[in-house]
């Protein structure tokens, strides 16, 4: 309980020892053994969701999503092992796994001759408190033939909640290096209203909370659009995820939006579908 309590310093309270903490606590050892374990025997697979651009109906780009692989070969979700792995750090092993994976695959896609649209991957709040990142990325994205623009570093509007000035400064570096910026689950968490308009971000990310199984009711578009609208006038481009309805793609349109990644387009998709996917836009002449 006490390591519990320590972990969880900065959102204040207190634990209580008792047989749920201790079986929680044998949970997230034996996570953490299998995280490791996994890293070792090769287990992570990296998927691919496109990003669809609604006027055009053109994929415009994909995100990277870590996958993990159980014995059985049953796929589990990162929302199982990365809070855990941003709390124990092993996210900056499996992150730089993705890293790699992903990067290796667009060298690959290129020298096939396809057209590879822009690829997010996501960067943890750990991995950008290290002052060597910058020029990590940068030397990696080198070695595998490719230019930071084709490279979009996705930052959860969360990690801002402290340390900002170093995170903005940071985030700065590797956006004057050429990667696109984005940030990831916008409206999510703390507000960063106040400090949007001196962000170094290229992208606002609507969270996927707006709109989901959401009924798109008249509040919750009055939000949507005011992001939207907020989010032009600085001159950033937003993409809204977990679109999943008719209804919420059209709202979007009429709003101006113009970028989507949702379930209503596509669900994410290991490596060798998606490269399908880019062959087959690529003949018919709708790619980029
Ligand atoms: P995220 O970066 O905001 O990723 C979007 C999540 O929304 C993905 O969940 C995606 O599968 C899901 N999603 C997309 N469209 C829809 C939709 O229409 N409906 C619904 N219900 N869900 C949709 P996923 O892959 O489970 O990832 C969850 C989170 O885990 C990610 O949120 C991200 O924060 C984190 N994550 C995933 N891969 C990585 C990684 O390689 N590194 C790090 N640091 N975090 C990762
Ligand atoms: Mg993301
Ligand atoms: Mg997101």
């Amino acid at each position: 309980a006490r390591k519990l309590a320590l972990n969880k310093i900065y959102e204040g309270g207190a634990y209580m020892y008792s047989k749920e903490v201790e079986l929680e606590d044998k949970e997230r050892s034996n996570m953490s053994r299998t995280i490791k374990d996994s890293l070792e025997k090769g287990m992570f697979r990296v998927y691919f969701q496109p990003k669809v651009d609604i006027v055009t109906g053109k994929i415009r780009g994909a995100e990277a999503l870590v996958r993990l692989l159980d014995k059985e070969g049953k796929l589990i979700s990162p929302g199982r092992f990365i809070p855990l792995a941003e709390e124990n750090g092993q996210i900056l092993e499996i992150d730089n796994f993705v890293y790699k994976e992903t990067f290796r695959l667009m060298q690959k896609w290129q020298q096939e001759g396809e057209q590879v649209p822009l690829i997010s991957v996501n960067v943890s709040r750990l991995h950008l408190l290290q002052d060597e990142l910058p020029q990590y990325i940068k030397s990696l994205s080198d070695e595998y033939g490719l230019k930071p623009e084709q490279i979009e570093l996705e930052i959860t509007e969360s990690v801002f909640f402290q340390d900002m000035e170093r995170l903005v400064a940071i985030i700065k570096q590797m956006r004057d290096l050429g990667f696109v910026i984005s940030m990831d689950d916008f409206g999510a968490g703390y507000s960063t209203l106040n400090f949007m308009k001196s962000l170094p971000v290229d992208i606002i990310k609507i969270d996927g909370g707006f709109f989901m199984k959401n009924k798109m009711d008249d509040k919750n578009k009055a939000v949507i659009s005011a992001i939207m609208q907020l989010s032009n006038n600085l001159h950033f481009k937003t993409v809204s995820e977990g679109v999943e309805t008719d209804e919420q793609v059209e709202f979007i349109k009429e709003q101006g939006g113009k970028y989507v990644q949702g379930y209503y387009f596509y669900k994410p998709m290991p490596p060798e579908e998606f490269e399908g996917l880019l062959e087959e836009k690529r003949k018919g002449g709708a790619c980029l």
